[in-house]
Order: structure tokens, then C-alpha cells, then sequence
């Protein structure tokens, strides 16, 4: 069977990484989530003080965080049920990823031209030989601007607040509703307006909103569309 690159790209927590995973499962794709690329290196500044969080206050070294993208060992390994997870540095920090600080931060560090540059390079890397489900913010404008599937997913804010608040919450990760409000609003606005590589809808990417469809509905949606487009499988 042909291998294609599958790009999904979209608004924060519209559930792209759920879309992604069942689709990997029913392809026998590789999942490849670039959001976790950026985070990991969130994470990796903050350990290191690059980023010193003072509450409404913050210190950004920027030439640091961009200087350790050459020195960070970022992996994807999939466990037996084909779940993506991040290794960095050999480290399992999937778990750390979704932290409040991790998100407050991600959208400020991930706008530096150089940094994306290198990211985007493994990216290119990882996917180079298809059979890939790719999602992230610049997959079908940037990254893989040939992909034989674009997919923009997009939900209403209010809905994706709750989503992601319920999700951080079975993760036991203490926050409010508002404040996980706030931090999409700002990351939407962040990703959209960056000059570099920005969020957007590419012409020949099809726009599904999930702000009324069910995970099932969804998926369905997207099985149907590769099964109609005879020539992409
Ligand atoms: O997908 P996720 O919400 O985990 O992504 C976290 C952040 O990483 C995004 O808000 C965005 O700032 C950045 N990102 C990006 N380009 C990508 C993937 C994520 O700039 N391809």
C-alpha cells in the first residue's frame, strides 16, 4: 500500500493528538507530535534557569535556549499500543510536557526563527520517508508543504478550555478553568500573529471543526476522505 504524510494542523487543544493517534493505529503509521518538540525544549530551559518564571514577571535567555537545540537528544519512541512518547536526552518527560509552566512559556520560545529552523529539520527528517501522521502548527505550510493530506482542525474556545481542563485534571495537574482558558487564548493569538511561520489554514487543507463531533465522528469523517480520494492509499 502506498505511505503518505498525513499533516494536521490547528488551534491548541482541538484534539489533534487524538485524531493523530487513532489515525497512526488504523494506518500503521508513525504519530508524530511536534508540539512535544517545542515543549520539550520549554522544559529543558526552564530546568535550567534559561526561563525564570516570576508570575507576571519573567527572563528568557534566548540565545541559550536557541544555542542547546543542537545539544538536546529529542527522540519519539512508541510504546506496544503505537503511543508516541517524547524522549529527551534519553529521558521519558512525556508526563512533564503538559505542565502549566511548560504551556505558559512554549508559544514564546517556539516564535525564534532559528530554533524552528533546526526543529523543522528533524522534522523533515523523521518524516522523509512517509507513512507519517505529522500534527502540529506549520505541518502543511512549512514542514511538509507536499503532504498528500492536510487536515485544519479547529473547535470553539469554550469547548477546547473544558477539554483540555479535563484532560490536565485526570493528569492531576491543579489548575482553573480560567486559567486554562487564558493560556489558549494567548497561545492561538501567539501562534497566529509570530512572523515566522504562523498558524494558518493552507489553501489545499481541509478544515474540520469538532466543536459538535464526537472523537468517533471525527476519525469517521477523516476515513471517509481518504477512502473517497481513491488515489491517496
Ligand atoms: O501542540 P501543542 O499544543 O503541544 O504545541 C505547543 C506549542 O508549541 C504551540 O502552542 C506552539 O507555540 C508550538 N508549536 C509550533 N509549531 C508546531 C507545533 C507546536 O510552534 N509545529
Amino acid at each position: 500500500m502506498k505511505k503518505i504524510i498525513i499533516a494536521i494542523d490547528g488551534y491548541s487543544s482541538t484534539g489533534k493528538s487524538t485524531l493523530a493517534s487513532m489515525l497512526s493505529n488504523y494506518l500503521n503509521y508513525r504519530h508524530i507530535n511536534t508540539g512535544s518538540m517545542y515543549r520539550a525544549i520549554t522544559l529543558y530551559a526552564l530546568r535550567n534557569k534559561w526561563i525564570i518564571d516570576l508570575g507576571t514577571k519573567s527572563s528568557v535567555n534566548r540565545d541559550a535556549i536557541i544555542r542547546a537545540a543542537d545539544l538536546i537528544n529529542l527522540e519519539f519512541k512508541f510504546d506496544h499500543d503505537n503511543i508516541c512518547k517524547m524522549y529527551m536526552n534519553s529521558e521519558d518527560v512525556d508526563d512533564k510536557l503538559k505542565s502549566p509552566l511548560v504551556s505558559k512559556y512554549v508559544s514564546q520560545i517556539s516564535v525564534y526563527p532559528l530554533l524552528r529552523k533546526k526543529i523543522v529539520k528533524k522534522q523533515q527528517s523523521i518524516g522523509r520517508s512517509k507513512g507519517v501522521v505529522m500534527e502540529g502548527r506549520d505541518i502543511g505550510s512549512v514542514v511538509f508543504p507536499n503532504a498528500e493530506l492536510k487536515l485544519f482542525i479547529t473547535a470553539s474556545i469554550k469547548v477546547r478550555a473544558q477539554r483540555r481542563y479535563q484532560e490536565l485534571m485526570s493528569l492531576g495537574v491543579k489548575t482553573k478553568l480560567s486559567d486554562v482558558l487564558h493560556n489558549l487564548e494567548m497561545r492561538d493569538s501567539s501562534d497566529s500573529n509570530r512572523k515566522d511561520s504562523p498558524l494558518y489554514q493552507v489553501n489545499d487543507a481541509i478544515l474540520i471543526d469538532n466543536t459538535s463531533l464526537t472523537i468517533d465522528e471525527q476519525f469517521n469523517t477523516v476515513i471517509e476522505l481518504l477512502n473517497s480520494e481513491k488515489n491517496l492509499l
